[in-house]
């Protein structure tokens, strides 16, 4: 993308209703504007990496053998009534009225509508285990929408729900989802820390949230810094083997890690002193087994390999994937702008163009740009008629992992720079070079 074309509308102030870092950044950087209390759109920049998260999550579902699907965001009132909750779930649900009287509503989370599609077509066992999800909005009319995309009225969430025969086969899907969940915040750069959670509206037994650690969390977690240590890394999950799912969830959940919620004092005090650590933590995440609380009322059940009609069991994970983008701001970031992780960056790398106009820079620009982009990349090249220090203040701001700069001293001795956002290291190199190296590290597992 050339700058000169794009639709990148950053602003020079603070805006005043931002406050907090991702939220300010957000605007600054031209990715989000509000629409109303609580809803926005998603500009270009930001629509992209709300994009980029979405991939991550979708293969990182697929992966796991879950299959996605699209359900509408409006939702008849009728089925929410068979499972109680069109009363139960208060102010927080958007409710609309058609032109025909008939009760809708805004789908805050599609328990009901899945157990709907679940019984209509799915009747014995064999047919399980079944995981189905989708990345939908949905609605919540939060009392205090705040923090921009972070505790937003209308979010983007990818929300998962599997169906098994029985107990513990339902226990295995639960692993299996908090295995991928591992995977898909570390492949975001982000390290998400699953914890022992209550069950809220959702109902249910078992449940973790996942939880980024930062000042501007909303809530207070209590951990085991031996936690920290942690990684998934490269490690290969076979997602149908109960035993190696079961042993990742305990190696993640043998730590101390509770929110406010479920912190136990007592417990937290066996921790040595020096790992016992209490700090903000910002949900990204969370997964439910909730057993038969939906199919019972609903009447989802499946014949069993004994010939017995049982209800199926159920569990629901959800991914806050809007709130993601600004969870990743407010913990990759320094005081010039974001510093997005690789993986979910807008574009690979920015290509400023120090003197636009100029014959030699123009070319290597252009020449960069065409190697970049026939190599599979995005590249974002700054190719407007504007000052140095504005067009270095912009790529810091909207936070590309790596830019190079071309200037026509360099050129006279052959080289570009290759910055580092996150470090500020810069290197001279010869531009083919340069190129070469933005491939090595994308190609990077
Ligand atoms: P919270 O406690 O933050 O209100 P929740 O526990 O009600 O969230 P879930 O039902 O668990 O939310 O939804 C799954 C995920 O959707 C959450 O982990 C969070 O990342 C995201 N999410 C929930 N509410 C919002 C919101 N108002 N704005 C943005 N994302 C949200
Ligand atoms: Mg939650």
């Amino acid at each position: 993308m050339r700058l000169s074309r794009y639709f990148l509308p950053v602003l020079k102030e603070n805006p005043a209703e931002a406050q907090i870092v991702s939220h300010r950044y957000m605007l600054r950087a031209g990715m989000i504007k509000q629409a109303s209390a609580g809803i926005y759109s998603w500009l270009p920049l930001g629509f992209k990496v709300l994009r980029k998260l979405e991939n991550i999550v979708h293969e990182e579902q697929q992966r796991a053998g879950h299959i996605p699907m699209l359900m509408p965001t409006l939702q008849s009132a009728d089925l929410w009534r068979e499972s109680g909750r069109y009363e139960d779930y208060g102010e927080e649900m958007l409710r609309i009225t058609d032109r025909h009287g008939r009760d809708m509503l805004y789908g805050p989370t599609n328990e009901e509508l899945i157990t709907d599609i679940f019984r209509s077509h799915v009747g014995s066992y064999k047919e399980l285990p079944l995981t189905l999800y989708h990345i939908q909005w949905k609605f919540r009319d939060e009392i205090r929408p705040r923090f921009g995309v972070m505790r937003g009225r209308e979010f983007f969430m990818k929300d998962g729900y599997n169906f098994d025969v029985d107990h513990d086969s339902a226990i295995h899907a639960y692993n299996r989802h908090m295995v991928s969940y591992l995977r898909t915040y570390e492949r975001m750069g982000l390290q998400a820390i699953p914890m022992r959670a209550d069950s809220g509206p959702i109902g249910g037994e078992d449940t973790h949230e996942f939880l980024v650690l930062a000042d501007t969390g909303e809530s207070e977690v209590f951990y085991d810094s031996a936690i920290l240590d942690l990684k998934m890394g490269d490690r290969q999950v076979d997602y149908d083997d109960w035993d190696q799912c079961r042993a990742i969830v305990k190696e993640w959940t043998t730590p101390y890690a509770r929110t406010d919620e479920t912190h136990d004092p007592v417990l937290f005090d066996k921790i040595p002193q020096e790992r016992r650590k209490t700090s903000r933590g910002i949900e990204v995440g969370q997964i439910f087994y909730f057993g038969t609380k939906y199919s019972e009322p609903m009447g989802a059940t499946v014949v069993n390999a004994e010939g017995e009609r049982v209800p199926v069991h159920m569990g629901s994970h959800g991914i806050g994937v809007s709130r993601l983008v600004g969870a990743i701001v407010e913990a990759s970031h320094d005081e010039r702008g974001i510093i997005w992780p690789e993986g979910v960056t807008p574009y690979h790398a920015g290509i400023v163009n120090l003197r636009q106009g100029d014959a030699g820079t123009d070319k290597t620009c252009e020449d960069i740009y065409g190697a970049l982009s026939a190599a599979g990349l995005e590249p974002l090249y700054d190719d407007r008629e504007e000052r140095a220090g504005a067009k270095f203040a912009t790529m810091d701001l909207i936070g590309l992992p790596w830019r190079i700069t071309v200037g026509p001293r360099g050129l006279k001795n052959g080289v570009v720079e290759l910055t580092s956002r996150k470090t500020g290291e810069s290197e001279e190199l010869s531009p083919e070079l340069a190129v070469k190296r933005i491939q090595e590290i994308y190609a990077r597992p």
